[in-house]
C-alpha cells in the first residue's frame, strides 16, 4: 500500500466526461489498495475567463477580489470529481484551500505556500480511506482569514506540497502530455520524451518557460525529496505509462551536456542610449527598478567609446514593460539618457544541462549555428547550467529547432 497524490491538470478535467476518464486513473490507484489525495485544476480555459471579467470589472482591480474570483474554477472541479468518483462507489469529498487548509503568505495572486495541515485527510484515509479531492492552486492567508491564490500554473505547486504535508509516496502530475521533453513537443515534433530529469534541470527548464510544471512545485519537490512524476491522463486508465520522473541528478545514468531547450515569449527589452559612463549609474538604474519589485534578468552594457556615454541594454518581464517604462522616464532627470527604447517582440531561448558545468564551449556552438541561420542575438547570459539568448519572437520556432538538433536531441 502507497499514500498517492494525484494532480490532474486543465485539460484532464475539461468536460465531465474527461474528468470521468480521469477518476477512472483515481480508481485504478485506490482499487490496489493506495490511499491518495487528488488535487484538481480549473477546467482549462476556465481561469482565463475568470481573469478577463475581473479586468472587465475593474481595471485596477482589488487583488484580494481577483483571487476569490479565480480561486472558484477550482472548486467546481474539485467538487465535481468528487461526485464522479461517489458515482463509481468511491468514498470521496472535496477539500478547499482554507478547510484542509493550506496556509500561504498575502501575495495576492503569487501566494507562497508556507504549511499544508495534512490532518482532515489523514483522518478519512484511517476512517475509510476517503479519497481527499482537494482544489488546486489556492489557500487561505491566516490573519487576514482571505482566500489567496498561488500563481499561474500553481495546482502543480498545491500537489507536490499536498505530498510532502502528507508524506507521500509518490506525486503523480497527470497533464495533456506523456511527460517531459526535451522541449515543448507542441513547437517540436522531433523532441524526445525523458524517462528521467533531475530536479536542478527542470527547476531550470521551468523557470526559463517550460510550461510543464510551475517552478515552485519543482522546488519544493527538490526540498522536501518528493518524487515527482509527469504522466498523460489520455493513456488508458488501465495501461498506464510511468511518465517522467523528477528525480537526483546521480540516479540518472546516461547524462547529456544539454537535456533540454526551454522558450519564453514573456519578455520584454529596454535600451537605454548614451547614459554617463560613471560610477553609481547602474544603481541609479538597476535600484529604483528593484524597488518596485521588477525583476531584471540580462544586462548589457556597451563598452564606451567617447570615454563619457554608454547603452544599457536589459530584460524585463513583458508583463512589467510598461511599468518599467514609465518608471525610468520619471528618472530621467537623474539618469539623463538620450533615449528609451523598448521592445516587446523578443523571445529568450535556452538550452539546459548540468553537463555544460563540464564542458567547454557549448554556447559558442550555439552562437554559430544560429548566425548561419541568419537569426541575431540581441543578449546572453550564461550560468553554470544553462544559457540563453534572447532573438527576435519571429525566429523562436527556428531557434528552437536549431538548437534542438544541434546538441543531438532531435528523436531518430
Ligand atoms: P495542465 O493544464 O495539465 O497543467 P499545462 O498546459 O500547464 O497542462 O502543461 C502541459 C503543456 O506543457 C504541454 O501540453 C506542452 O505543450 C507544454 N510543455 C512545454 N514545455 C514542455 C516540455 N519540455 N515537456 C512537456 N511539455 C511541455
Ligand atoms: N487554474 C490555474 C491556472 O490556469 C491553476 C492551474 O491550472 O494550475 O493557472
Ligand atoms: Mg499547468
Amino acid at each position: 500500500m502507497a499514500r498517492l497524490v494525484m494532480k490532474f491538470g486543465g485539460t484532464s478535467v475539461a468536460t465531465i466526461e474527461r474528468i470521468r476518464n480521469s477518476a477512472l486513473h483515481v480508481k485504478r490507484e485506490f482499487d490496489a489498495g493506495n490511499e491518495v489525495a487528488v488535487v484538481v485544476s480549473a477546467m482549462s480555459g476556465k481561469t482565463n475567463e475568470l481573469v478577463a471579467w475581473c479586468k472587465e470589472a475593474s481595471a485596477l482591480y482589488d487583488r484580494a477580489e481577483y483571487d476569490v474570483v479565480v480561486a472558484s474554477g477550482e472548486q467546481v472541479t474539485s467538487g465535481l470529481m468528487a461526485l464522479v468518483l461517489q458515482e463509481m462507489g468511491l468514498p470521496a469529498r472535496s477539500w478547499q484551500g482554507w478547510q484542509i487548509p493550506i496556509h500561504g503568505s498575502d501575495a495576492h495572486g503569487s501566494s507562497r505556500i508556507e504549511s499544508v495541515d495534512g490532518a482532515g485527510i489523514l483522518a478519512g484515509f484511517d476512517r475509510n480511506r476517503e479519497i481527499a479531492v482537494c482544489s488546486g492552486f489556492q489557500g487561505l492567508h491566516a490573519q487576514s482569514n482571505r482566500i489567496v491564490t498561488l500563481g499561474r500554473g500553481g495546482s502543480d505547486t498545491s500537489a507536490v506540497a499536498i505530498a510532502a504535508g502528507l508524506k507521500a509516496d509518490r506525486c503523480d502530475i497527470y497533464t495533456d502530455v506523456d511527460g517531459v521533453y526535451t522541449t515543448d513537443p507542441r513547437v517540436v515534433p522531433k523532441a524526445r520524451r525523458m524517462d528521467r530529469v533531475s530536479f536542478e534541470e527542470m527547476l531550470e527548464m521551468a523557470s526559463l518557460g517550460s510550461k510543464v510544471l510551475q517552478v515552485r512545485s519543482v522546488e519544493i519537490a527538490m526540498v522536501h525529496r518528493v518524487p515527482t512524476y509527469v504522466r498523460s491522463s489520455f493513456d488508458d486508465p488501465n495501461h498506464p505509462n510511468p511518465g517522467t520522473l523528477i528525480c537526483d541528478e546521480d540516479d540518472i545514468v546516461e547524462q547529456q551536456i544539454v537535456t533540454g531547450i526551454a522558450f519564453s515569449r514573456d519578455e520584454a527589452q529596454i535600451t537605454l542610449r548614451r547614459v554617463a559612463d560613471k560610477p553609481g549609474i547602474a544603481a541609479a538604474i538597476f535600484g529604483p527598478l528593484a524597488d518596485a519589485n521588477i525583476n531584471v534578468d540580462m544586462i548589457i552594457q556597451v563598452v564606451s567609446d567617447d570615454q563619457a556615454t554608454t547603452d544599457i541594454t536589459f530584460t524585463v518581464p513583458a508583463a512589467d514593460f510598461e511599468r518599467s517604462k514609465s518608471l525610468l522616464e520619471s528618472l530621467h532627470g537623474q539618469i539623463h539618457y538620450q533615449a528609451l527604447q523598448g521592445a516587446t517582440d523578443v523571445v529568450k531561448v535556452s538550452a539546459i544541462g548540468v553537463g555544460m558545468r563540464s564542458h567547454a564551449g557549448v554556447a559558442a556552438r550555439a552562437f554559430r549555428a544560429l548566425s548561419e541561420k541568419g537569426i541575431n542575438i540581441r543578449a546572453i547570459t550564461t550560468s553554470e547550467i544553462k544559457f540563453s539568448v534572447l532573438i527576435d519572437a519571429a525566429y523562436t520556432e527556428l531557434a528552437v529547432r536549431t538548437l534542438h538538433s544541434l546538441y543531438g536531441l532531435d528523436a531518430a
